[in-house]
């Protein structure tokens, strides 16, 4: 399977259960797709240096999933060989009470990157239609009677379009926006919590709150449908990548980050005519220094 296989761009009707958590007969390729993947990773570093040095475009890069899928190594991995100074990386967790008190993309709109840079978001606003969701946080805004005395699917539906409204705002205005959803199993994600709790070294990584959102596994599944279903365009798409098997999503995601690169053609800026002849007297300059 390529990555074509894992992008959805809105065009047909959306079912997650279309989608595998693991993918059949890739274990035979494993060696040749890591040398791709790290072929795939200096691609990308490559790349970032063409896009800082063009900063006529920026790619921001949106992970979400439920816990344990892998998102932290993930990002840890796929972006090792980028230079820190052009990436930028933000958690999104509950809302303060101050983030509260304004729309849902007031946290955000200040974190998307700069022409010339990447910035990647662990979480992001699609939060506010997924936990928002399933925790019918809806019915616990403080907000006027007319944003909020709906029902619940007319509620959501609005978010979707701002969302998409949002998102190709960002893409006129030169941001790319890439959507990564590390689609895991739940059986997958329960070998994970018990290896976190019986690993000392790993315990840290587990939460109480892990076990209360897994039993709400259904209802995510609803919601991460509905989100993709409706956010997804040709522009901005979304990538369903199968999440079971650590080493093969790494893969795919810098199959998608790569790709997104590509799409930009950043070029290193060409210097004028008149400027490269000066740089031949400097030279000179420097090549006649007697001390
Ligand atoms: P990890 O568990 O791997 O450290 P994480 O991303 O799960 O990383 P946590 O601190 O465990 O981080 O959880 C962050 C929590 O914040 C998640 O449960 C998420 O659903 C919640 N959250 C993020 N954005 C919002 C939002 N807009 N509204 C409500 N809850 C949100
Ligand atoms: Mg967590």
């Amino acid at each position: 399977m390529k990555l074509k296989d894992f992008r959805y761009d809105g065009e047909k009707k959306f079912k997650l259960s279309d989608y595998p958590t693991e993918v059949k007969g890739i274990k035979e390729h494993k060696e040749e797709l890591l040398k791709k993947t790290a072929e795939n990773i200096a691609k990308i570093a490559e790349l970032q240096d063409r896009l800082y040095a063009d900063a006529n475009e920026s790619v921001l890069i949106l992970f979400q999933a439920m816990d344990a899928a892998g998102k932290d190594g993930t990002i840890k991995h796929v972006m090792s060989g980028i230079n820190p100074q052009g990436v930028d990386v933000y958690s999104f967790k509950q809302p303060s009470s101050d983030e509260l008190a304004h729309d849902f993309m007031w946290r955000i709109h200040s974190r998307t990157p700069q022409r010339g840079k990447i910035a990647i978001f662990n979480r992001s606003y699609y939060e506010d239609v997924l936990v928002a969701r399933v925790h019918k946080l809806n019915k616990q805004y403080h907000m006027a009677d007319r944003c909020i005395a709906m029902d619940t699917g007319t509620f959501f539906s609005k978010r979707y379009k701002h969302i998409k409204n949002y998102e190709e705002f960002l893409f006129d205005n030169g941001c790319r926006v890439v959507k990564i959803f590390l689609n895991v199993s739940k059986d997958e994600q329960k070998r994970r919590f018990l290896e976190r709790i019986d690993n000392p070294a790993k315990n840290w990584k587990f939460s109480s709150s892990d076990i209360k959102e897994r039993a709400l596994w259904d209802d995510y599944m609803n919601a991460y449908s509905l989100a993709i279903e409706n956010t997804a365009t040709k522009d901005c798409p979304w990538y369903i990548i199968p999440a079971d098997k650590k080493w093969y999503m790494r893969h795919l995601v810098s199959e998608a980050v790569l790709k997104a690169l590509q799409d930009c053609k950043p070029h290193y800026p060409k210097m004028p005519k008149k400027e490269k002849l000066h740089l031949l007297d400097y030279k000179a300059m420097l090549e006649n220094e007697t001390d």
